[in-house]
């Protein structure tokens, strides 16, 4: 269903009031009159005040720029919004003012009562009063898909008299799109054009950098560059061939699909903080080779009824039309947590979750969720029973022959050629209960010491140095992991490790 078809049939069915939140307001604006039929169409904004209504100019002259006394003039006389469609603009801005929540309120319950309106406010940015959200519906507009954003781009070169673009190049700018509004990409294809003076493969590194400042933007997901890979993790052997299975299927999605394989939908990495589950979020998008978003949850959660749940709306939309990519939802215990309290915040979450629990379920996207958190005990039963992720894997601290590795890698890293006289065994020997980080924070304070004594190497007695100076993250938080420890040791989760 279209969103024009949608808005009509919610204005069909009686709903008062549609809030379109969206930054394509003109865009919104021409969809509303597309589907207005023999409507009137009475419009409200700061800017041009009430238009659309006879008289009003000649007679209020500029007070109708106050919405208060827009609504004012519509509620005194009725007849003006008969058959109408009241699509207001720059409401945000005055749903601090209790006479336009009291008169928008009075409205939407006259439309309940049989008076044939239809209230739209387009905005930007999402606000709802309480006193009137059990009266509006929130939708948004849709983005475009790739054939859609091809022939932006194509009209885009025609209206420049560019040259055609080769095949290829169109449909990689396409995909690079994916998740930009029409206003957007138009902004950046001018940009592009006016410091190169042409649309070219040389464009696609600005065009990648704006769009990871528009995704900054909207203030939820963030777009975080692929730097890490699967062998900048030591260890975790069980998790890295899942993911490297499934990266097989992913990146032949139509084939696997016509083979009678079921998409990917994600996994949740679970356990003992600094033992590499961001990490290895990071290194699925680039074994996957799609971009990664990692979702801010603590940003997610608004200050207004509804902005939460429609923030997280947002996010999945942005993320699935973005898609395919990897959606990384960081310390989701804590985005879950309070889920089932009393109280307001409580029934944000839950509804929150139910948000998110259906999408994973039902989402034909390939958008591949990682999922990380360090305690999970408190997570919803719903969100673990099998389904919902492809698998739940358990971080625990690295075996002997993991810290070896991680060891070496971080060694490397920095100190490549030192590598062969440093005694890696003597050093795994000392760390039972490191961490990942732990170990990468010792490797890398004996590397600052040694140059900082104007040492001309990093010996095995220089980490063993640092070792003895740190207390392992298992050590200090000893009392708060325990019982996490035990939750998984009694759980059945699949073990990262081998
Ligand atoms: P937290 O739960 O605290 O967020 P985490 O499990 O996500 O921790 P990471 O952020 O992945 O931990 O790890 C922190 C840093 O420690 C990494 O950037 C990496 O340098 C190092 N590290 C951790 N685990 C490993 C590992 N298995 N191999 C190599 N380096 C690791």
């Amino acid at each position: 269903m279209t969103l024009g078809e949608k808005i009509s049939r919610y204005m069909d069915a009686g709903f008062p009031a549609i809030y379109l939140n969206t930054f394509e307001e003109d865009k919104a604006d021409d969809l509303i009159h597309s589907i207005a039929g023999s409507r009137k169409v009475i419009e409200y904004s700061i800017f041009k005040g009430l238009r659309g209504v006879k008289n009003t100019t000649l007679n209020f002259g500029d007070s109708t720029k106050n919405l208060s006394a827009a609504l004012e003039i519509l509620l005194t006389d009725r007849s003006n919004l008969r058959r109408t469609i009241l699509i207001v603009r720059d409401a945000h801005f005055w749903f601090e003012n209790p006479e336009v929540i009291s008169k928008l309120r009075y409205l939407f319950q006259e439309i309940t009562s049989g008076l044939e309106c239809n209230v739209v406010i387009i905005s930007p940015i999402l606000k709802i009063p309480k006193e009137l959200e059990n009266h509006m519906t929130i939708l948004t507009l849709d983005y475009m898909n790739q054939s859609e954003i091809r022939e932006l781009i194509e009209n885009f070169c025609a209206e420049q008299q560019l040259d055609s673009m080769p095949e290829d190049l169109l449909n990689e700018l396409a995909l690079t799109f994916k998740g930009l509004s029409e206003f957007e990409i138009l902004n950046i294809l001018g940009l592009a054009l006016a410091q190169e003076g042409t649309i070219s493969r040389a464009n696609l590194d600005i065009i990648f950098e704006q769009k990871q400042q528009v995704i900054k933007k909207s203030g939820i997901l963030e777009m975080i560059p692929l730097k890490e890979s699967l062998d900048d993790i030591g260890g975790l052997e069980n998790l890295k061939k899942w993911l490297k299975r499934k990266s097989k299927i992913f990146r032949n999605i139509y084939k696997a699909e016509a083979y009678g394989v079921d998409v990917p939908k994600g996994v949740l990495i679970a356990g003992m903080p600094g033992c590499g589950k961001s990490l290895n979020a990071k290194a699925t998008a680039k074994l996957f080779n799609v971009p990664l978003l990692r979702l801010d949850m603590g940003r997610l959660m608004g200050k207004y009824v509804g902005e939460s749940e429609s923030n997280m709306r947002k996010a999945i939309a942005l993320a699935d039309a973005i898609s395919p990519c990897v959606l990384w939802i960081d310390e989701m215990e804590k985005a879950f947590a309070g889920i089932n309290s009393d109280g307001g915040s409580g029934e944000v979450v839950t509804r929150l979750f139910g948000t998110f629990l259906t999408w994973l379920q039902e989402k034909d996207s390939l958008t591949f969720v990682v999922a990380t958190a360090n305690d999970i005990s408190k997570t919803p039963a719903e969100l673990l029973r099998k389904g919902r992720f492809d698998e739940i894997f358990f971080v625990d601290f690295p075996k002997p022959e993991e810290r070896k590795k991680i060891f070496e890698i971080h060694i490397r890293k920095r100190r490549k050629d030192d590598l062969a006289k440093i005694d890696v065994q003597k050093l795994v020997g000392l760390t039972e209960g490191y961490s990942g980080a732990d170990i990468e924070g010792v490797v890398r304070d004996s590397v600052e010491d040694a140059f900082v004594n104007d040492k001309k190497s990093v010996t095995t007695e220089d980490i063993v140095k640092a070792i003895k100076n740190t207390r392992s993250l298992s050590e200090v938080m000893k009392d708060s992991l325990k019982g996490i420890k035990e939750y998984y040791k009694s759980s059945k989760f699949k073990s990262a490790s081998e």
